[in-house]
């Protein structure tokens, strides 16, 4: 039982760095050199080359053998076997010289276009105009595209459909034969009715598919990623993370579209904020903003905004609340932060306190009404002695 638990708690970890690394961080795959990804196609292309040679082994020596062509199948096993010394080779060259960078850069071109070669040898074994093997082509041409820069990837891409188009030519004027690898009989028959043709599409085709969708979902998980991050950042503060004056003056158009909405705005400013900047340090300054923000914050009902509307200015939009509570709120506020004892960066603790004005959407007032007016009570506040909350009466 607690082996099985174990076990359990492993895999649970193992599953959530496995998404971590590859999913949740931006630097997986598309931002690594292309060296590095030469390196994990060369992986790949070993996996590939053991996974046919497996296939045609194993199929050599079953009944299915009927469908391979024996002259040719020692000739493709040792075909096989050349491109797996050659990976390894490789690999063990490119692990020697990993910190030469002309080689670096080289490797960096050399490995997907050699890797693009090795699968359409493959295809070429198995029909070229096999679903298996166009399919297998356009999967792979697109991940380079998506993770290639343009140089890299259009130089191979010339060689490579070079490469495939002498293939066709070659095979369509019988100097080379299309197929080598099936026998006679399973060509010329029905193959989309073979088991054994099926199979062998599948096999070639599965594990590009596979890593498709694994380097796809990479992609598309770290786009969504940043798009959402690039969405908050366009609409928070980062210094307090409240709304910003952007954010703020959309949501209050969209108020003020919806025609009959009522809204009640408090606008709010530090009083002697200079003096703290001055006295403390910026830093200091900063500090206060940011608890001063997680007060509002904690105040105000889910639907509420608090935002920051300048340096030392917030602003809160209560929707559909009435002048009365909303001064009863900016009440509260006030004496939050007054209440609050601020802990300094220096470990010094102070008490500020700020000035309010509040006003409501009422009478067809446009937003910018609404703004001057809890300004001008704002600006009452201050010059009546700060610390305190003023609405202009009608
Ligand atoms: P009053 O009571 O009349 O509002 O006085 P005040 O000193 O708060 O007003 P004033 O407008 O003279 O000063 C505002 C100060 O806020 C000036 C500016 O340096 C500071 N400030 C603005 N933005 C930031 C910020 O992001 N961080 C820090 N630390 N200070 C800021
Ligand atoms: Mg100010
Ligand atoms: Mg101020």
């Amino acid at each position: 039982m607690k082996l099985y638990l174990l076990l359990k708690k492993s895999i649970i970890r193992g599953y959530k760095n496995v998404k971590f690394h590859l999913f949740e961080t931006d630097n997986v795959l598309i931002y690594w050199p292309n060296f590095s990804k030469g390196i994990l196609l060369l992986g790949f292309a070993l996996l590939v080359l053991m996974g046919h040679l497996s296939w045609y082994v194993l199929n050599y020596h079953s009944e299915n053998r009927i469908w391979l062509n024996e002259d040719y199948y020692d000739y493709r096993v040792f075909t096989t076997y050349c491109q797996i010394l050659l990976t390894v080779v490789v690999s063990c060259i490119t692990f020697l010289f990993r910190r030469n960078r002309l080689f670096r850069k080289f490797m960096g071109w050399f490995i997907p276009l050699y890797f693009g070669c090795l699968l359409i040898y493959s295809a070429q074994t198995v029909g070229i105009y096999s679903p298996a093997a166009m399919a297998g082509i356009v999967n792979i041409l697109l991940i380079g595209f998506v993770f290639y820069q343009p140089k890299v990837i259009y130089s191979i891409a010339v060689i490579v459909t070079v490469y495939v188009v002498a293939i066709c030519y070659l095979t369509s004027i019988d100097v080379m034969p299309y197929a080598p690898l099936f026998s006679e009989q399973l060509n010329q028959s029905n193959f989309y009715k073979n088991e054994f043709w099926m199979k062998s599409m599948a096999i070639l085709y599965i594990p590009i598919l596979i890593i498709s969708a694994l380097f796809f979902e990479i992609l598309l998980s770290q786009w969504r990623r940043k798009e959402k991050r690039i969405e908050t950042l366009s609409r928070v503060d980062s210094l307090t993370e409240v709304y910003n004056r952007r954010y703020v003056s959309d949501f209050l158009t969209s108020l003020y579209k919806s025609k009959d909405s009522k809204y009640s705005v408090i606008l709010l400013d530090l009083d002697f904020f200079k003096m703290i900047n001055d006295s403390y340090g910026h830093d200091a300054g900063d500090e206060v903003l940011r608890r001063v923000a997680k007060i509002l914050k904690s105040s105000m009902r889910y639907h509420d905004v608090v935002g920051r509307f300048g340096g030392e200015e917030f602003i809160l939009i209560l929707p559909n609340q009435s002048l009365q509570l909303a001064v009863e709120i900016a009440d509260r506020c006030r004496k939050a932060i007054h209440n609050e004892a601020m802990l300094l960066p220096n470990g010094e603790e102070i008490h500020v306190s700020a000035s309010f004005g509040v006003a409501i959407s009422e009478n067809g007032k446009t937003m910018h009404d609404v703004i001057r007016e809890a300004d001008q009570a704002l600006y009452r506040a201050k010059s009546l002695g700060r610390n305190q909350v003023c609405f202009l009466e009608t």
